[in-house]
């Protein structure tokens, strides 16, 4: 491809990315990372508008071409990083940035920097390594199982484009100290425009890509998620504990069920205020959770009720975890409101041979029932419903 296509395409890419980009931000303007995302892309629409206009002959005073077009290039980088640690709620020292924009651009009215379009290269080749070497680092900090396969687009993007600069860098260095690798310098300067087109390709799709899966991912965590507490919501309960009982019985592994409820929670409220019961709720679910394991299932049930699905798990070891989170509850107090003394009844079920949700979900509730009916802050399991106790 000859360099006027390529600069239009990367004219076209630029613009695309763009104007998504600023759509997304005017549409929710806490999303500060879009800002600087659709800045990013609208430095190279310029420099790339810049670029055309240069093929056409027109001629353009030397602070335009190339010390704008150049200064734009690292502000791409820039503003791209910028809008990295935005995304990544990390805090964006724009004093830095503008600084160092402004230093690129004075640079370019060096002696030096004036003589050779490779002098000006050296001159930002090295910065633009860095600034992408911090993206590098940023994401190679960075979990996410839902979005690693796009980090690692982003971490290649970074790669690629570190190796190609250095690469051309290295073909200048030769070039300049007369070391015969390599001497083409129309060459090294197309592999730039192509560089710049597969960078942007990759960092503005994966970018964008990340943006749509982000509000995938929101809108999932709204949907399974319990507002309140942050729980799993009853909605995704169904579902996510038949596909454990399935596996379960699959495998010939026994998974117990233990739905619990708060001891005369209506008092809480009615003492202490609503907003002193939701405290206790939120409470009661991170106390709860830090007793269980990682791949046990928690779900705000009801108002204050909750179910706990304890997969591998027999009846005996989902008394011990049961009375376990009992007593955890018991023993402890909302941050807030330490005068609040919180006691939870539970009723346990475990599978025998097939047994289906709404079967163990209909046996952990009468286990429950009983419960609170003989004395409260107590567990009682299905298969013993006689002798409930400790
Ligand atoms: P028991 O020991 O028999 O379970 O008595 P209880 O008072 O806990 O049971 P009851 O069902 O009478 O009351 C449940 C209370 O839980 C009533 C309701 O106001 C409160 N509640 C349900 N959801 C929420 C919530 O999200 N926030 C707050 N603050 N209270 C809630
Ligand atoms: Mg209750
Ligand atoms: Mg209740």
């Amino acid at each position: 491809m000859d360099i006027l296509t390529l600069t239009i395409v990367n004219l076209f890419i630029a613009g695309g990315a763009g104007a998504l980009f600023w759509l997304l931000y005017l549409a929710d303007k806490s999303q500060q990372h879009l800002l600087y995302w659709a800045i990013a892309a609208s430095c190279m629409l310029v420099s790339s508008t810049l670029s055309t206009l240069f093929h056409f002959g027109l001629s353009l005073p030397y602070w335009l071409t190339p010390a704008l077009g150049n200064t734009l290039i690292v502000s791409l980088h820039l503003t791209l990083l910028a809008g990295l640690y935005q995304y990544f709620r990390l805090s964006v020292k724009l004093r830095w940035f503008v600084s160092v924009i402004i230093i690129v651009f004075a640079m370019h009215f060096s002696d030096f920097a004036q003589q050779a379009t490779a002098n000006r290269l050296f001159l930002n080749f090295p910065l633009i390594i860095i600034i992408n070497f911090f993206g590098l680092h940023l994401l190679f900090r960075q979990r996410h199982t839902a979005l690693n396969g796009i980090y690692l687009v982003l971490k290649l993007a970074f790669v690629l484009n570190i190796t190609q600069m250095s690469l051309r860098f290295l073909l200048l260095l030769s070039d300049k100290w007369q070391l015969g690798l390599f001497s083409n310098p129309d060459f090294i300067h197309n592999i730039g425009f192509f560089g710049l087109t597969s960078f942007a390709l990759l960092i503005f799709g994966s970018s964008i890509l990340l943006v749509y899966r982000q509000q995938q991912l929101t809108l999932q965590q709204y949907s399974e998620r319990d507002a309140l507490t942050g729980l799993l919501n009853r909605r995704v309960m169904e579902q996510k504990i038949s596909a454990e009982l399935d596996r379960c019985h699959r495998q010939a592994r026994p998974c117990s069920l233990v739905i619990f409820d708060l001891d005369h929670f209506k008092q809480v409220n009615d003492a202490h205020g609503h907003l002193a019961g939701d405290a206790a709720l939120c409470h009661v679910a991170a106390i709860t959770s830090a007793q269980l394991r990682s791949y046990d299932l928690f779900f705000r049930y009801g108002g204050e009720e909750f179910v706990v699905c304890l997969p591998d798990t027999d009846a005996t070891a989902a008394k011990h975890v049961a009375n376990r989170i009992r007593r955890a509850i018991e023993s402890s107090v909302p941050v807030h409101y330490p005068e609040l003394k919180l006691t939870i009844s539970a009723g346990l079920a475990s599978t025998r041979h097939n047994t289906n949700l709404q079967e163990l979900l209909l046996q952990a509730d009468q286990a429950l029932y009983q419960a609170k009916n003989t004395g409260r802050n107590q567990i009682c399991s299905f298969a013993t419903l006689a002798t409930p106790g400790h």
